[in-house]
This record gives C-alpha cells, structure tokens and sequence, in this order.
C-alpha cells in the first residue's frame, strides 16, 4: 500500500544511493522532528536557561529629585541614596525640561560625589609661598570668616552720592557648576546680606 505522505517525497527523500539501508525521511517528518526539537529548546529556557535578571540596586532607596549642577539646561536627576550615601544618580522622567535624559556629564553625575580622586582636605598656600598646607576645616572657616569680616569693615559704604547703598565692592562671588540650586539660594541670599554686589556663575551655555 502506497504511504500517504510519499508524494511528498523529494527524490532525495528516497535513501542514500550507497546505503540502501540508510533510514528515510518525509518532509513532512522533517519538520516535525524540528519542531520537537525546538519546543525541547523553549522548555529548556523556560526551566534553567532563562537570562537571570539582577535586582534593582536603588532597591530600597531613597529617591530624592534635584537639578543636574553641571549647566545652565537644568536638567532633572533623581538621586537614590542609601545609609547617607549616594549610590546611583539617573534623569527624573518627572522633569518638564529634560523627561528623564540626560547628556553624559549629568549621566556620570555620581562621580562629582563618589570619586576618590575628589580633593577632599583644606590646601592653604600663603601669599607669595610655594608650597600648599594641609590645614583643618575649623581652621578655613575661622579664617574666610575673619577675613570676609575685616575687608567688609574696611571697605563697607552705606551711601554714595547721598544714596543709601549699604554694599562693599571688595568682596565678589563666584559659584561654579557644581552647585546646585539647593545650595546657590542661601549663598546668593548670605552674600546680598553682606552687602556684596559682584555675584558670578559659570555655569551657563
Ligand atoms: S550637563 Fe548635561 S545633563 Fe547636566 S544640565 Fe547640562 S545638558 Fe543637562
């Protein structure tokens, strides 16, 4: 009797020339054994195969939004910390400016805080020296104090041309990039209150 699916057959099909007794094979059966093997593979990837996806690692972090200090675009990151520390700094989607993108400076944005290459000590050089000090922090501030202090009192006027000004031109400002507005709203506000008019940023386009 004639098999149904010998029509099938491609001329091929029908045994090695050389081995007669060579197993044969339909097209038909072809194709089934493919995709058997294949449902296998599939069941293989399911049960232990499959791409292992790691936890999320600001899992259990605080979010806090801020604005990238590096230009004046402003765009939006969201800072994840954990136990104090910055661990992971990304685009706020959330940002009307930026919607989560950042440009590579601000994607890197987690080296300006964890770096070890980040000066990290007060340097002080006197006038006309050559070599820099280490000194502590109490040490910097008791002395940028007492010097804002001297040269605000020497210099301070309250009127010029019979007009109140209450300003010194002695003193000047010069925030960098890697403020944020968090931190350039009470240094404007404690400079303008020391009477200072000369405020520069550089960080613009
Ligand atoms: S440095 Fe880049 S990410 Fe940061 S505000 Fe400017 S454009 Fe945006």
């Amino acid at each position: 009797m004639k098999d149904k699916h010998e029509d099938e057959r491609r001329p091929q099909d029908h045994g090695d020339a050389n081995n007669p007794a060579a197993p044969r094979s339909t097209r038909r059966q072809f194709l089934k054994g493919l995709t058997t093997g294949t449902v296998a593979i599939g069941a293989l990837t399911q049960a232990g195969c499959a791409p292992a996806i790691p936890p999320l690692k600001t899992r259990g972090a605080t979010a806090t939004t801020t604005v990238c200090p590096f230009c004046g675009v402003g765009c939006g990151q969201v800072v994840s910390t954990r136990a104090g520390k910055v661990i992971h700094i990304e685009g706020d989607p959330g940002h009307p400016i930026s919607e989560g993108t950042l440009c590579s400076k601000g994607a890197a944005g987690i080296q300006v805080v964890n770096n070890s290459r980040r000066l990290q000590k007060v340097l002080y050089r006197k006038p006309n020296g050559v070599k820099w000090e280490e000194k502590s922090w109490d040490w910097a501030f008791e002395r940028i104090a007492a010097r804002v202090k001297e040269t605000r009192d020497k210099t301070f006027k309250t009127t010029v041309d019979g007009r109140v000004v209450n300003r010194t031109e002695a003193i000047a400002c010069l925030g960098g990039s890697a403020l944020d507005n968090e931190e350039a709203y009470p240094l404007a506000k404690l400079m303008r209150a020391l009477g200072l008019v000369y405020l520069e940023h550089q960080a613009r386009l």
